[in-house]
């Protein structure tokens, strides 16, 4: 393939984002820089991820006031680099967005300001932790900037206090902690330099660089190339494997050994993954009647169907609230009250603008019954949220504590094989796992069809300038998925039921 002759300047201006990426993969990088249209088509999951979410750096603004964002100016980034030096040169102490480049590597630093004559720059993160790649990240900015001439006092990550507890106006300073990094973004100088001259080389490249697929594809963030550099990845490739290790699949991919099919030592996987070798090699699904059927003897009617919708606020928006704390605003139920009985259904969904845990559990206690089987698909949030909940309204304990002894996690069936099928692609998702066991019954007819999205519908709704007519739409859509949910959940149960 080659590089389309309309190559401008800019496919060989490094941001902070294209330095990440291209020390995740050159070719990453590469094709970014020239072949932009083979980028995998954005999601609706993906988009609502970036369309939702507070923007925590403007709220870390509020820690330095009296500010001017050096990007608010013009739309260029030559026009963010001229501002941020005119407002050094003019004596403003406090400058967000501030630009810089250095040998046409681009950064933005979320603040920056000069206190007693020295410089400090602040990166935002709207994590609990600093991880190695926000360290990097910082190194590339001390690095532009102090190569621009700007000496800094120090380097720091602000990030999130995941111990602060909301208590009355939220108080930033404690929202906020902060890591200066100088240190270790002063180590990182020589080896920044030889990193950007190597990734200046990629973009000097005349063809793609020759990348085989690996670990790098998902880590430290997937790559938006996949469709491309995956498309001749077998439908039954090893990749399917569950639990196996990922650099030994890896390795086998890349040695030739790519469909589950061309597996010839199953000995060394377990039990779990033999079932899936077989299934593939067989190319028909394993039901284990006895697994199925202990599992069957576990439940007792009624019968109920629960899926519990949860929003996790960096900010803490409620009095005692904790950031990113789970925080249930829907739930969808179908009960079966016994074996011959009509599916019934109940639902819930937070209205208004207060905290919606107290509605939320006075709605699900008086409707979840006092006996019989719960069933879940994956469990694990619904715990997490009814044991915060218990913390927060411990007068409600022992009603919660009998919801939770009656929970029954599904996905127990098929994470111990005793059902899988090769239409379930490996994956352990409600998403794949309906169809492969029901074909004909998914998500695609409706409007949300996955938690991101509902997240973001939730966002909309709570907005007070929202338009009546919208959030009527949102709240049906809101509904329809969290039920098709339970739907699913049910119509599977029933359809184990049929193997013993
Ligand atoms: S999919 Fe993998 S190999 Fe392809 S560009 Fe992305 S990280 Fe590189």
């Amino acid at each position: 393939m080659s590089i389309p002759s309309n190559s401008s300047d800019q496919k060989h201006v490094l941001s902070k984002s294209t330095y990440i990426r291209g020390l995740q993969c050159k070719k990453s990088l590469f094709l970014y820089k020239n072949f932009i249209q083979l980028r995998d088509p954005l999601s609706s999951e993906q988009a609502a991820i970036f369309s939702r979410g507070t923007n925590i750096g403007l709220i870390a603004q509020g820690l330095f006031p009296g500010g001017i964002d050096a990007r608010s100016f013009g739309k260029s980034r030559a026009d963010a680099i001229k501002k941020t030096q005119e407002l050094i040169n003019s004596g403003q102490e406090v400058i967000y967005e501030a630009a810089f480049q250095h040998e046409q590597i681009l950064v933005y630093l979320d603040i920056l300001i000069k206190k007693d004559g020295k410089w400090f720059a602040y990166e935002v993160k709207s994590s609990v932790k600093v991880s190695k790649t926000y360290m990097n990240d910082a190194a590339l900015q001390y690095f532009v900037i102090t190569q621009n001439g700007l000496a800094l006092e120090e380097m720091n990550i602000l990030y999130i206090n995941k111990e602060y507890q909301r208590k009355g106006e939220l108080e930033l300073e404690r929202f906020f902690l902060t890591k200066e990094v100088s240190d270790y973004c002063k180590e990182q100088t020589e080896d920044i330099q030889t990193k950007v001259l190597d990734l200046k080389e990629v973009l000097k490249l005349e063809a793609i660089p020759e990348v085989s697929i690996g670990e790098h594809c998902s880590s430290p963030y997937p790559c938006d190339f996949m469709g491309y550099c995956w498309k001749n990845v077998p439908k039954d490739s090893v990749f399917n494997i569950m639990g196996a290790n990922r650099s030994e699949l890896f390795l086998m991919y890349n040695a030739g050994i790519q469909s589950i099919r061309d597996i010839e030592n199953e000995e060394v996987y377990n039990r779990e993954q033999r079932i899936q070798i077989w299934s593939y090699k067989n190319k028909k699904a394993f039901a284990s009647k006895k697994g199925i059927s202990d599992f069957f003897d576990t439940l007792t009617y009624p019968l109920y169907f629960l899926d519990i919708e949860i929003c996790m606020p960096a900010l803490p928006e409620f009095e005692g609230n904790f950031p990113y704390q789970h925080i249930p605003y829907q739930y969808s139920l179908h009960c079966k009250q016994s074996a011959d009985a009509e599916l019934t259904h109940l639902d819930f969904l937070a209205e208004g603008m207060g905290n919606p845990s107290p509605q939320f559990l006075e709605h699900f206690l008086s409707n979840i019954g006092e006996k019989g089987s719960i069933l879940i698909f994956d469990d694990s949030a619904e715990r997490r949220v009814l044991n915060q909940l218990v913390k927060e309204m411990p007068e409600r304990k022992a009603e919660m504590d009998n919801v939770l002894k009656r929970f029954v996690d599904i996905t127990q069936v098929f994470m111990k094989r005793h059902y899988y099928n090769p239409l379930m692609k490996g994956s352990l998702s409600l998403k794949n796992i309906l169809p492969a066991l029901l074909p004909g019954i998914d998500y695609s007819q409706l409007a949300i069809s996955n938690g991101i999205t509902a997240l973001a519908a939730f966002d909309k709704l709570r907005n007070p300038q929202a338009d009546l007519f919208e959030t009527d739409e949102l709240r049906k859509n809101l509904l329809e998925y969290c039920k098709m949910d339970t739907y699913a959940v049910a119509m599977i149960t029933e359809k184990l039921r049929e193997f013993i």
